[in-house]
């Protein structure tokens, strides 16, 4: 017979429920922290510096602090902490998946050789205090990869030298010293591979000079624009005439396309392909600049310069045209020499002499800015190639438009001494 329970017995099951309930949570919590303190005490052996705190709020003294040893076979925590700090150092290059390898193990050793400790490739208490502190140095080998393959050590100077020398980079003595000769030699191959050309001999550049990624040096001379350009290796301007023919291996250093460049309230530009070398450009427009300050506009450029191929081209054309008129071909290019340079000939060539005119005004030479360019081009750096009383020496007619950019330390000199640039080079640079 069944009976329904009373209101008392109700309470009581439910109260039962509740203690048990709570009883359970309660384990459950406490298992749960004491496990916990088990996990940090197992991974944190001893203090290190960050783990400091934690182990001041529960601390065991009744326990001595075991040796933190970490070796081949650790895991965790620690292990990551490790890795971490070794690839900040460049030793390491693999995962930080706090698996204590072989690849951990080379990059420990690797650490200990290159910070003078024992090489056993354990992390004992003298390792890790050199390698946290601010003392440990950062790898000055490629790190070790999956495919080492050093046959020559790599952290010899001798060896970087020898590299660099095969190479092409370094041209001096491979004397295993570190001189201007080795650094500047480290930032040219830094520099032609895409690496950070601070001429120090790191990882990074160790690791691609090693490789083969490591290509022979690239002698194209990046051009700088402020070099100037012209001189010959002892200093003087180059001569180009007729028995002086521009070097084959002649090189421009910064051309300039003349219209985009110059300000055209300055000086107009007759054709649009006109260039010339930037720093004489530079100084050709300093030096308009003070002729229109005394009133004298207009200035015009009809020349700059020219590559050996056009002038070749011009040449060629109008040797063309004497002979259609029915001359021989030795007379039309006699006839044409008289007023066209023979290519490699020229001025022109060197991007350094310019053919002036005034806007609107036939004959240049009787404008009063050819008056004013006579007088004042010399303290600009320019001379008159081919003046009037020189052209028994320069074998070439007057030409009061023509000036060349030789730079002022020669111009004032050619301008006191009344000297042709022929006679100057034969004065002072032969
Ligand atoms: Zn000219």
């Amino acid at each position: 017979m069944k009976t329904r329970p009373s209101i008392a017995q109700l309470v009581c099951y439910i109260l039962l429920a509740a203690l048990l309930i709570a009883a359970a949570v309660l384990l459950s919590i406490v298992t749960k922290t004491n496990a916990e303190v088990q996990r940090v005490r197992a991974l944190t052996p001893t203090p290190l510096p960050e783990f400091g705190s934690i182990l001041k709020v529960t601390p065991d003294p009744s326990l001595p602090t075991p040796e933190p040893v970490i070796r081949s076979g650790a895991s965790g925590e620690t292990v990551v902490k490790l890795q971490t700090r070794l690839k900040e150092l460049g030793y390491y290059t693999g995962s930080l998946d706090g698996q204590f390898g072989p690849g951990t193990r080379t990059a420990v050793t690797l650490f200990q050789q290159q910070n003078s400790l024992q090489p056993d490739g354990i992390v004992g208490a003298e390792t890790r205090e050199v390698l946290y502190s601010a003392a440990a140095r950062p790898a000055v080998t490629p790190a070790p990869t999956a495919t080492p393959a050093p046959t020559v050590d790599t952290t010899s100077i001798g060896a970087v030298q020898q590299r660099l020398k095969d190479l092409g980079y370094y041209t001096g003595t491979v004397d295993g010293l570190t001189g201007p000769g080795t650094k500047s030699a480290v930032k040219l191959f830094q520099q032609q591979h895409g690496l950070a050309d601070d001429g120090i001999y790191g990882p990074a550049t160790g690791a691609v000079l090693f490789s083969d990624a490591a290509h022979p040096v690239v002698t194209t001379p990046t051009p700088d624009p402020n070099l100037v350009p012209g001189l010959m290796a002892n200093g003087y301007p180059i001569l180009v005439n007729d028995d002086n023919y521009i070097p084959d291996n002649y090189q421009t250093v910064c051309l300039v396309n003349m219209r985009d460049y110059c300000d055209p309230d300055i000086v107009t530009v007759k054709g649009s392909e006109i260039l010339g070398e930037k720093y004489a450009v530079d100084a050709l427009q300093a030096m308009i600049r003070a002729a229109q300050a005394e009133g004298l506009k207009k200035w015009q450029v009809n020349a700059g310069y020219r590559s050996i191929a056009y002038q070749q081209e011009l040449f060629d054309e109008r040797v063309y045209a004497y002979r259609q008129e029915g001359m021989t071909g030795v007379q039309a290019r006699a006839k044409v020499r008289q007023t066209v340079a023979d290519p490699g000939s020229s001025e022109h060539h060197t991007g350094l002499a310019f053919d002036l005119a005034v806007t609107g005004e036939p004959s240049f030479g009787a404008t009063k800015q050819s008056v004013w360019l006579a007088q004042h081009c010399w303290e600009y750096g320019f001379i008159l190639r081919y003046p009037a009383d020189k052209t028994a020496i320069t074998k070439i007619s007057h030409e009061p438009w023509h000036i060349r950019y030789v730079g002022t330390a020669h111009s004032l000199i050619m301008r006191d001494e009344k000297l042709c640039l022929e006679e100057y080079i034969d004065k002072y640079a032969n």
